[in-house]
């Protein structure tokens, strides 16, 4: 489903220009005091956010020497994940005899949920890489309550100290503890000492005060037990006679189960498989796959590189639908301010801590 959107919007190589943000300082590094310290210390000059630097990499932070703590169970998400996917496993065997209707629901279902992690969640509140006018802010806080993925808030403080404190203990899906461990293991033991207690020192202020992100945390349960599952299970099966069974299986597991996976790729496939052009510092990777399935979140080594784009990679609508909505929003008025990356400085960075995969010109 993803696929097709993406595959759609790479059919769209156009440059848009409409009023962004172009960052067009010449990037300078660290103390030219030996290049390992150089490589380990970019000061970021080309991030023009005066409201957040708590996503940036701190490479003074090391892990502790010893053995890791003992894990701790989650048992009532370990059962509840184990359920969902075998609820999804039933509902792709009831695919061929599902209505049409009912399959559009879930590709309409899935892309606006996914905007709502990635053009909500991601790119606007963890990062702040544009501005949004209220009635978009009204539309992603419920895009993102569709697609369950933890409130805001939350999201965005393990998206920050991920950032942060990359591959490291206090990064929350740390994926030198492997491929499983990143996509969703994370989420099946209780948090390492380490995320706690980075996390919570972390500046969050700008989403306290926000007063829709803090709406939405204060009444995340039902709204996320209404529209992730109730709606999509009563709308077919109500509007279009679709069965309850295939309802359920289809249009609420399936369609949920989906979604989680698509967005968990960019913590596991994206930090594991690809190259990495613009620092070879960083555990994240350039995956295109990862990109087609998550609406552009794919090109995750520039996006640890840069997090401050609000393009999430070097182009801009190249495999990046979320990019392409972001720019349809900026036209219609909505969203602004949008922060792009100079040419020259991703060219810079690529030459001088990049993996060498890509020969800039
Ligand atoms: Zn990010
Ligand atoms: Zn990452």
């Amino acid at each position: 489903m993803y696929l097709f959107l993406a595959l759609h919007s790479l059919s769209l190589k156009i440059s848009s220009n409409c009023g962004s943000t172009t960052i067009i300082e010449p990037p300078r590094w660290g103390q030219q005091s030996g290049e390992e310290k150089v490589d380990k210390m970019p000061l970021h000059p080309e991030d023009i956010r005066p409201e957040l630097k708590e996503d940036i990499y701190d490479p003074s932070y090391q892990d502790e020497e010893g053995p890791p703590p003992k894990l701790q169970y989650v048992w009532r998400n370990i059962i509840l994940m184990v359920l969902l996917h075998l609820g999804a496993l039933y509902g792709i065997t009831l695919i061929p005899s599902c209505k049409v209707y009912t399959w559009l629901l879930v590709i309409f279902y899935n892309v606006v949920a996914g905007l709502g992690i990635t053009a909500g969640a991601h790119r606007l509140w963890s990062h702040r890489t544009y501005k949004a006018r209220l009635p978009l802010r009204l539309f992603l806080i419920l895009a993102n309550t569709m697609a369950f993925q933890n409130d805001v808030y939350e999201w965005a403080r393990d998206h920050r100290v991920h950032h942060k404190f990359s591959e490291t203990h206090a990064d929350p899906h740390n994926s030198r503890r492997g491929f499983f461990f990143s996509h969703v293991g994370w989420l099946l033991v209780r948090k390492h000492p380490a995320v706690k207690e980075k996390g919570g020192k972390l500046d969050m202020s700008d989403l306290k005060a926000e007063k829709l992100v803090m709406f939405q945390r204060r009444y995340y349960k039902p709204a996320v037990l209404f529209i992730c599952f109730i709606l999509p299970t009563l709308v077919p099966w109500y509007f279009w006679g679709e069965t309850f069974q295939h309802s359920l299986y289809i249009a609420t597991f399936l369609r949920y189960t989906a979604v989680l996976n698509f967005s968990w790729l960019v913590n596991s496939a994206a930090h594991l498989y690809g190259y990495r052009p613009y620092d070879r510092n960083f555990g994240a990777r350039e995956n295109i796959l990862v990109s087609l399935v998550s609406l552009g979140e794919g090109f995750h080594n520039y996006h640890h590189a840069f997090p401050y784009d609000y393009s999430a990679s070097e182009y801009r609508w190249h495999v990046n639908f979320t990019t392409f909505f972001i720019d349809c929003m900026a036209a219609l008025g909505l969203a602004y301010d949008r922060k792009k990356v100079s040419k020259a400085t991703v060219l810079a960075r690529m030459k001088r801590i990049g993996d060498g995969s890509r020969k800039s010109s």
